[in-house]
C-alpha cells in the first residue's frame, strides 16, 4: 500500500499573519493518516520552517532554478532550498509552463537539479482543455513525463508526479474520479516501463480538489493524494482534505 500525500500549493498567496494562522491551524489538527506538506512562496520559507519545526508537516518551494549558482538574477537554487530544510519542490506547474514559457526539457533539468540536492521534485503534467477535446491528453502527459524520465535515468523512482489537468485548475471543474484515474493509470504504466519502483511511486491529482470531492478522488487505485491550490489556503478546508486522504 502506498501512503497518501497531500501537498498545499499556496501559489502567490500569503502574509506573515495569514501564514501563521494557517500553519498553526494545520499543526493543531494533527495527527493525519497521510503525509502532509505545504509549498510556500520563497520569502516565507524561513518562517514556515520555524513554524513547522518539530512537527511532521513537511515544507517545500514552488519552483527552483535548474542552475546551481551564478548570474541568474531572480532565480533560487536547490542548494538554497536545501538550506531551508525543503523536502519538496514543485516543478513544471502549468502556470510556470504557460506564463514563463517553461519547456519539457527545462522542467526535466529542474527535477534533476532538485534530486541532486536531495529534494523531491513534484513534477506536474497535464493537458489543456483544447488538448483534451482534441483527444491528445495521453500524448501530452506522456511527452511531458518522458522528458523527465529521460533526464532522471536511475533516479526516476525518487520523484513525485502530479497530474493536473489545466482546465481543472482554479476553475471549479474537477476531473471526474474516472477521468483522473484513467490518466494516472497511463502515467503509472509509463513509469513502470522506466523503473521497478513504479508501484511504490506517488502520483498526485490536482485541480479543484475540495473537501467534498477528495474522498472519491483519493479512493481511486492510482491516485495517491492531492496537490491542492485554493483549498489549501483555508485551514479548515485543507485539514478536511488531509483527513480524506
Ligand atoms: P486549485 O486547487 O486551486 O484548482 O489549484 C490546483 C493547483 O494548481 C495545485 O498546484
Amino acid at each position: 500500500m502506498r501512503r497518501k500525500l497531500v501537498v498545499g500549493n499556496w501559489k502567490m498567496h500569503g502574509s506573515h499573519k495569514a501564514n501563521a494562522e494557517l500553519l498553526s491551524g494545520i499543526c493543531e489538527a494533527r495527527p493525519f493518516g497521510a503525509d502532509v506538506a505545504v509549498c510556500v512562496p520563497f520569502p516565507y520559507l524561513s518562517e514556515s520552517a520555524v513554524a513547522l519545526a518539530g512537527s511532521d508537516i513537511r515544507w517545500g518551494a514552488q519552483d527552483c532554478s535548474a542552475h546551481e549558482q551564478g548570474a541568474y538574477t531572480g532565480e533560487v537554487s536547490v542548494s538554497m532550498l536545501a538550506e531551508f530544510g525543503c523536502r519538496y519542490v514543485i516543478v513544471g506547474h502549468s502556470e510556470r509552463r504557460a506564463y514563463h514559457g517553461e519547456s519539457d526539457q527545462l522542467v526535466a533539468d529542474k527535477a534533476k537539479a532538485a534530486l541532486a540536492r536531495g529534494i523531491t521534485p513534484i513534477v506536474c503534467v497535464g493537458e489543456t482543455l483544447a488538448q483534451r477535446e482534441a483527444g491528445e491528453t495521453e500524448t501530452v502527459v506522456k511527452r511531458q513525463l518522458s522528458a523527465v524520465i529521460h533526464a532522471l535515468t536511475h533516479c526516476v523512482g525518487e520523484m513525485v508526479v502530479a497530474y493536473e489537468p489545466v482546465w481543472a485548475i482554479g476553475t471549479g471543474l474537477t476531473a471526474t474520479p474516472e477521468q483522473a484515474q484513467a490518466v494516472h493509470a497511463v502515467l503509472r504504466a509509463q513509469l513502470k516501463a522506466a523503473t521497478p519502483k513504479a508501484d511504490g511511486m506517488t502520483i498526485l491529482y490536482g485541480g479543484s480538489v475540495k473537501p467534498d470531492n477528495a474522498v472519491t478522488l483519493f479512493g481511486q487505485p492510482d491516485i495517491d493524494g492531492g496537490l491542492i491550490g485554493g483549498a489549501a489556503l483555508k485551514a479548515a478546508d485543507f485539514v478536511a482534505i488531509c483527513r480524506a486522504a
